[in-house]
């Protein structure tokens, strides 16, 4: 089976120490992760390194960790950034790329984070790659469209090997933070297709080990039906992984 994954990202949430208090009450609960399944915490860049010191006390290692963005660049005069470099000099191997408040705010373009891509992978740092359509988008029908775009653009001029490696994360722009829910048959319809359009320039071997996240108002009460999906292999969580009652649950509706 492919990774299963659970995803949580804090966004700019929580002190240090409610950071804290929320990794010891989820990593304290009785979850055993299986070795197809994995969470991963993409926290601020001040709790990088707190995190990882907790995740690594699980036994199992099936607790990773994720920055929520990297610069371009290798190094350089760019006040206030992060490198990839430094996180790999950190043992971080995970890094959020192309989150659409990043592409909103920060006018991320699919060629700037094709960069942001390489220079993960020259790292040794998986990208979790986000795509979605806006939601004029979805209202004109051209979904499928739009996200293949994406992702010709940011991320098909990788080689089979490196592409093979990388975690995608569907979130329709219109389900972030609005409690609005992709309907399984949206969630369903849409990875389907993205993993088509992989398929199609890679293989259906490649396109089969890719996980492809769900993200978009993922809560306790729906994320079993989103995962049940046999194209969405998890869940990209903003708001109900700030609670921790709520993201365990998120995390044992995985695949079993
Ligand atoms: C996100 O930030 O990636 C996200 C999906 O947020 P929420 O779960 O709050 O919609």
């Amino acid at each position: 089976m492919r990774k299963q994954i659970a995803a949580a990202n804090w966004k700019m949430n929580l002190t240090y120490q409610q950071a804290e208090k929320l990794l010891d009450e989820i990593l304290g609960a009785d979850i055993v992760l299986k070795n197809h399944q994995l969470t991963i915490f993409s926290v601020p860049y001040p709790y990088l390194l707190m995190t990882r010191s907790e995740v690594e006390e699980e036994f199992n290692g099936n607790y990773k960790v994720a920055a929520q963005n990297c610069h371009h660049k290798k190094n350089g005069a760019y006040t206030g950034e992060v490198s990839a470099e430094m996180l790999h000099s950190l043992n971080i191997n995970y890094c959020i790329i192309g989150h659409s408040e990043r592409r909103e705010y920060n006018a991320e373009s699919n060629a700037l984070l094709a960069e942001k891509v390489n220079i993960c992978l020259d790292h040794f740092i998986t990208p979790i790659f986000c795509c979605g359509e806006p939601l004029q988008a979805r209202e004109a029908g051209v979904q499928n469209d739009y996200v293949a775009v994406q992702l010709r653009e940011s991320l098909f001029h990788l080689p089979a090997d490196k592409i093979r490696t990388i975690i995608i994360a569907y979130e329709p722009i219109w389900a972030i933070g609005t409690g609005k829910t992709a309907t399984t048959e949206q969630a369903q319809e849409i990875h389907r297709h993205l993993r088509s359009v992989i398929a199609a320039h890679y293989g259906a071997a490649v396109a089969d080990e890719i996980p492809v996240l769900y993200g978009g108002s993922v809560k306790a009460n729906n994320a079993k039906e989103l995962f049940s999906c046999p194209d969405v292999d998890g869940g990209l969580v903003g708001g109900a992984a700030l609670v921790a009652a709520d993201f365990i649950e998120i995390i044992k509706a995985l695949k079993q």
